[in-house]
């Protein structure tokens, strides 16, 4: 864990609050507070002298809550990731470190830095990236600062006061409650404290409530700050960040900001998902958002691996199906596991008529976004409702078509509950998700403990292969490579 220590807080009930005039017996501020803009000023100078902050270093640890991507679904534990942020205000520098670890030992840490006009962001252990280095301009540049030291208040109403967005003020008690209505039609409320604190924002969407609940305010050095942040998406912790460590105005490190000799700018490939027939009857979709996607060509219909991300790319992978076969179904849609990047596409299959294959720890998790009822999902199936079609297996499954015989296996491992990976023996091919990804470019690094086990049953079960697809990264994945992978020394656990 990356732990920054010796900063001592000074715990304070609640800030000064600014200039008080007295007035009809009692105090007064000398602005109304009854217009928004003239509200978020007041806000803005409760929370202390912010204008003093040239430079600010904070590092956070978030317990990440997030049950769709977690080992189980129905008994999720935290998994910790870190961040740490340096930010020059006044010279646009940034440098943003982030180390996320998800179940069955994948670490990832990403760097982002930037000054002036331009901002880089790269893979440090070049697990998931590989050599790639992403460039942006200075938009990006300038968003990053907003997004990152948003993650204090003061920077939020800072944005918040610069907003071209309408505003309005109500009053809930003590509590005063500023809307913003974004122009996409939604709208967000800032709730505030009577000592002018803000203490939660509400985003408020179709059938999906956000809420950041900001507390353990502290003071250091004349600006106030929540120690504590937390997420809940209707009502459901998300995640809780805590502030470990906070300095202002101490020198920025400019030679963080150098990006390491290694790595290359990609040359634009075509961005365009497209499907192209790397076996007799058996298709591959690339660039589905970075992801792979196969489809196979059964006598009695189609089989197609993973419903990705939302139920809008599910049916642009639909519709180039139905345009590289025309008027054959799409019977079977295979699971790999209830991840959500891997499956809230489900909808638009289900939609379809599509049966899904799947252990019946991925359906439990599943149900949950087919049979969803809160309006957030404004798709085919909320318009027209069908039943979902299920075939669920425990070990093992095979799908005796004459030319593509196809095979499930379940895995055990860390990453999720229920996890599986289909074969086609004729082919010698696999498909797989989350159980090895290689980076596009090629980059070997060492296997996770996920990876290793996969290895091992692939060789217990004696399966014979020549190309494996991932979902993520390259989707042509050799044995040598894999073999390679596991030789390599696990990297020490952070
Ligand atoms: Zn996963």
């Amino acid at each position: 864990m990356l732990l920054l220590l010796g900063i001592s807080f000074c715990l304070l009930a609640s800030p000064e609050l600014p200039v008080l005039k007295k007035g009809a017996g009692k105090l007064r501020y000398t602005v109304s507070d009854d217009e928004p803009k003239a509200f978020i000023r007041l806000a803005m100078r409760a929370a202390g002298n912010y204008q003093a902050v040239k430079t600010i270093k904070f590092e956070t640890i978030r317990a990440n809550h997030n049950k769709w991507q977690n080992y189980s679904f129905q008994h999720p534990k935290p998994t910790f990731d870190n961040a740490y942020r340096e930010i020059d205000f006044e010279k646009k520098k940034i440098y943003f470190k982030t180390v996320s670890r998800y179940g069955g030992g994948y670490v990832f840490e990403f760097v982002t830095a930037g000054s002036d006009t331009v901002i880089y962001n790269y893979d440090v252990n070049k697990s998931r990236n590989g050599k790639r280095l992403v460039k942006g301009n200075q938009k990006t540049l300038e968003n990053t600062i907003l997004t990152q030291s948003a993650f204090l208040p003061y920077y939020n109403l800072k944005a918040l006061l610069e907003t071209t967005d309408s505003l309005s003020l109500r009053k809930e008690g003590k509590v005063t409650v500023i809307r913003k209505f974004a122009r996409n039609g939604n709208r967000q409320d800032f709730y505030f404290s009577p000592a002018y604190q803000l203490t939660r924002t509400s985003l408020l969407q179709p059938g999906l409530v956000v809420d950041t609940w900001y507390s353990d305010y502290v003071s250091y050095q004349g600006i106030y700050y929540p120690k504590k942040t937390r997420v809940t998406s209707n009502g459901e912790t998300q995640l809780k960040d805590e502030v470990v460590a906070l300095s202002i105005n101490k020198p920025f490190n400019d030679t963080i900001l150098a990006i390491p000799a290694e790595y290359v700018l990609p040359v634009q490939a075509s961005a365009n998902m497209k499907a192209s027939e790397i076996k007799k009857d058996i298709y591959l979709i690339e660039n589905v958002q970075g992801r792979n996607v196969l489809f196979v060509n059964l006598a009695n219909g189609i089989l197609v691996t993973e419903a990705p991300l939302s139920s809008e790319v599910s049916r642009s992978i639909i519709a180039l199906i139905h345009n590289t076969l025309p008027g054959k179904p799409i019977k079977y849609v295979h699971l790999s596991h209830f991840h959500n990047d891997h499956t809230h596409g489900i909808r638009a299959f289900v939609h379809e008529g599509t049966t899904i294959i799947t252990t019946p720890a991925t359906a439990k998790a599943i149900a949950e976004v087919i049979n969803d009822t809160s309006g957030r999902y404004i798709d085919d199936l909320s318009k027209e409702p069908r039943p979902a079609k299920f075939e669920l297996f425990n070990q093992h499954k095979i799908l005796s078509d004459a030319q593509h015989p196809v095979r499930f296996y379940t895995v055990p491992s860390n990453h999720a509950e229920g996890l599986s990976f289909l074969y086609l023996p004729v082919e010698k091919l696999i498909y797989e998700g989350d159980l090895y990804t290689l980076p596009d470019d090629g980059t070997i690094t060492p296997a996770t403990e996920t990876t290793r086990g996969f290895h091992r049953f692939l060789q217990m079960e004696k399966i014979v292969w020549e190309r494996m697809v991932g979902h993520h990264g390259l989707n042509t994945i050799t044995p040598a490579m894999l073999e390679t992978a596991v030789q390599m020394t696990p990297a020490a656990s952070k």
